[in-house]
């Protein structure tokens, strides 16, 4: 079985959010599943080729798109830590002059750029010789791949037995450029279509979540699936991170916990006192993420006897941005970082006694299985992934691993915060609640195993019996 991946991000070269960790471990877990699999993705500007080691190739050719012609040059360099393959696609004006994957502001320039991307793979898989079984696009940026293959695929002999999966990684991005919306012409032609928690596969299916397509998604339900994402669990490994202070794991994670909770702290210029509670959020700064509650909620809790301290990293919205920077200087108890930054992240996920994540809607969340992994427990707003992966220890005494709340508002948020806050001063309960977190295994395996499932049913479909 061969399959390709097409992405606008793939960790660690180029990330903004969710996208880029699942395109930086899923392949990998695949190809641990006795599959080929390779990448392809744009070289953006922001691409350290040279600290990543990619090799420029002798593959050029040239893409003619709206009676335009675009030169392409491939690169090419491997996933850490496998033998999966990546091309890299450059056209300097398209990809190499940006220094964002998705440049705020300038929509048509980023449709030209994964239209242009999407044509450039056909190519691509000839040159190289690699005829796929399976074609798997990821979101909106590269929906126009499935879209293409199901229009060349009845007279295109190369591509005739190929099959293609859509994931949506996030519905609320679609693409939508004058009469034409990418992501939903792509539900339309894939030849099935998954997204990435069971619970947002049926959320999707309701005005609520839907964001306008739910009429489509509901008409196709038939080819829609959910399987929930993983973790890199060797990437986000407390016993082996290396950009944290102490290393821990779960006999010995108390004292890690401090020792890297007081090195945070002290980073960050928040005072270290013992006790307090410190409280992390990281995360794309969008109105998706739940940001107008939490600070509202913050705001209110600081003015509390007991407050906690947070820190907040993120980058986004550059209104979003001036607010979390005015918070430096108003409170002693937060501190904000802003930019994309994997090492002060991993700090975070490790020094933080709980996580934050009060979603508006959640596709899946990475952020709180990569806290259980640390054993910091995720305080979470039950939607989406939230839902399948997240159990109210309040409910479940024996089986929760975090704080879980329904209704959009900073009330409840802080109310849950509150609850959490009791519960972390209770030392019968906390350190247990911490390890059971620590001992759920969120790795790639089993998500992995559910995508081999559907490529082989999609190619090799159930005989139809008598
Ligand atoms: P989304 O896909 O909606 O952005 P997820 O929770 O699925 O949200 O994934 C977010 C991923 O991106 C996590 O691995 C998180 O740590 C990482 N991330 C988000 N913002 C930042 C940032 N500013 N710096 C470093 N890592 C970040």
């Amino acid at each position: 079985m061969k399959v390709v991946f097409c992405s606008a991000e793939v960790a660690p070269f180029s990330q903004a959010g969710g996208l880029g960790d699942v395109l930086g471990s899923l392949p990998r877990a695949i190809a641990e599943q006795d599959t080929q699999a390779v990448i392809i993705t744009p070289l953006y500007g922001l691409v350290d080729a040279e600290a990543h080691q990619l090799q420029k190739t002798d593959i050029s050719f040239e893409v003619q798109f709206h009676g335009k012609a675009y030169p392409i040059t491939i690169w090419k360099g491997l996933l850490p830590r496998s033998e999966v393959v990546i091309y890299f696609v450059d056209n300097y004006d398209l990809f190499g002059s940006r220094k964002q994957v998705y440049p705020y502001g300038q929509p048509e320039w980023e449709l030209e750029g994964f239209l242009v991307l999407s044509q450039a793979v056909f190519e691509l898989l000839r040159r190289v010789n690699y005829r796929p079984d399976i074609l798997h696009v990821h979101d909106w940026h590269t929906a126009s791949v499935a879209t293409t293959l199901a229009d060349i695929r009845p007279y295109d002999q190369y591509f005739s037995r190929t099959q293609s999966v859509l994931t949506i990684h996030n519905l609320n991005y679609q693409g939508e450029f004058g009469e034409i919306n990418w992501l939903k012409e792509g539900i339309l032609k894939a030849d099935a279509v998954t997204t990435v928690s069971p619970t947002y596969a049926q959320e999707i299916q309701t005005p609520e979540f839907g964001a306008k397509l739910d009429p489509v998604i509901r008409e196709y339900a038939h080819k829609v699936s959910g399987i929930l994402n993983g973790i890199d669990t060797e990437l986000y490994n407390p016993e082996a991170d290396a950009f944290i202070t102490t290393k821990y794991n779960r006999s010995n994670f108390a004292e890690g916990k401090k020792q890297c909770k007081e090195a945070l702290q002290v980073e960050m210029g928040l005072p270290v006192v013992p006790g307090a509670p410190l409280i992390g959020f990281i995360g794309r700064l969008a109105e998706q993420k739940g940001l107008d509650i939490l600070l509202q909620a913050m705001k209110e809790m600081d003015e509390q006897a007991s407050k906690p301290q947070w820190v907040l990293l993120g980058t986004g919205d550059p209104k979003m941005e001036e607010a979390l920077k005015g918070l430096n200087t108003k409170s002693q108890n937060i501190r904000t970082f802003i930019g994309f930054n994997t090492a002060l992240a991993q700090k975070i996920y490790a020094g933080c006694d709980m996580f934050m994540m009060p979603s508006a809607f959640e596709p899946c969340g990475l952020g709180q299985l990569i806290s259980l992994r640390y054993g910091t427990v995720p305080i979470v707003r039950g939607v989406g992934g939230l839902v399948d992966t997240i159990t109210d220890v309040r409910n479940q005494p024996h089986r929760g691993n975090g704080f879980k709340f329904a209704e959009y508002s900073a009330a409840k948020l802080k109310e849950t915060v509150q609850a959490a806050i009791d519960y972390y001063h209770n030392n019968a309960v906390w350190p247990e609640l911490v390890g059971r977190g620590m001992d759920e295994d969120h790795s790639w395996k089993p998500s992995a195993e559910a995508y081999k499932t559907l490529y082989a049913h999609l190619t090799h479909p159930a005989p139809i019996s008598a």
